[in-house]
């Protein structure tokens, strides 16, 4: 099976750490042109050589911008009008108490998980239509599904991403373009290195132990007994990006080390 993106181009949300730098290059690799988006310079720069230094033939775009405001958006879509591969990975997650989280954290973590991916799935797919060809995937959570009682707030966001890219899915039908979403389990990234960093520094266990013990006790079912690593999300993500998975929308596939402990889905 060969993943074949030659003369796509991909746009990665939150593309300059954790799983969406780990698609970014693994689209790159494939052979798209990806634009890797961040927040600040430095972090675009210094992603896109992490990413070139391992795959110097990489084609790489790099585009600063908060996709979780309007304005963030307009930036992004002023710079790549644009695409035909779409990847609405930017999100953020803690883990908080349902009585301690106030109306504008709800809100915030609405429009950064939620309102970003609808935005620029909005723009970018009519253009994915009129050429009949195009790939559009959320990343979502085992925690869309599995709501874990410390992170309501996050496991809303997750499940209303399915909730869209299932109906995108339906809208787009017969248009050649497939939504689809992707659920990771604990994944060893930034993002998960400092939700841990309080329990890491009690524990004393490094950040990657910390990492497999959150696993083995806050998801108890998970079957790898372990936190996944970016490049095997990565994958997956990689594969329904490409040709080859034409057969394949408006589903939610999981790559959560069996965390979700369910026949189906
Ligand atoms: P991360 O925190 O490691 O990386 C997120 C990236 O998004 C960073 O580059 C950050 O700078 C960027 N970012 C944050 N806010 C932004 C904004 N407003 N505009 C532009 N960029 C912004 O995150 P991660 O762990 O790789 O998670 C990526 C996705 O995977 C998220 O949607 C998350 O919900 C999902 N996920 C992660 C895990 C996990 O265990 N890591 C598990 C399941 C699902």
């Amino acid at each position: 099976m060969k993943l074949d993106l030659t003369g796509k181009v991909a746009v990665v949300s939150g593309s300059t750490s954790g799983i969406g730098q780990g698609i970014a290059a693994g689209l790159a690799k494939a052979g798209a042109t990806v634009v890797v988006v961040g927040r600040k310079q430095n972090g675009v720069d210094d992603a896109m050589a992490a990413i070139m230094s391992q795959n110097p033939a990489a084609s790489l775009r790099g585009v600063v911008a908060d996709l979780s405001t309007e304005d963030g958006v307009a930036t992004l879509i002023a710079a790549v009008p644009t695409a035909d591969v779409l990847v609405n990975n930017l999100g953020i997650f803690n883990d908080k108490d349902f009585f301690s989280v106030p109306d504008d954290e709800w809100l915030h973590f609405y429009n950064v998980n939620v309102l970003s991916g609808v935005r620029l799935a909005r723009h970018y797919a009519p253009a994915m239509t009129e050429q009949g060809w195009g790939r559009i995937i959320f990343v979502s959570s085992e925690s869309g599904v599995a709501i874990p009682g410390d992170m309501i707030n996050y496991g809303v966001t997750k499940a209303a991403n399915l909730a869209v890219s299932h109906g995108l899915a339906k809208r787009l039908a017969g248009t050649g373009v497939t939504v689809n979403a992707i659920l990771p389990g604990p994944t060893f990234t930034e993002g998960l290195k400092e939700m841990l960093a309080d329990a890491a520094t009690q524990s004393g266990r490094s950040p990657r132990e910390q990492a497999d013990e959150f696993v083995k006790t806050a998801r108890p079912s998970s079957i790898i007994q372990r936190a996944a690593d970016v490049e095997e999300v990565a994958n997956l993500a990689v594969y329904l990006a490409s040709p080859l998975s034409s057969a394949t929308t408006g589903a939610a596939l999981r790559v959560d080390g069996g965390v979700v402990d369910t026949l189906t889905m």
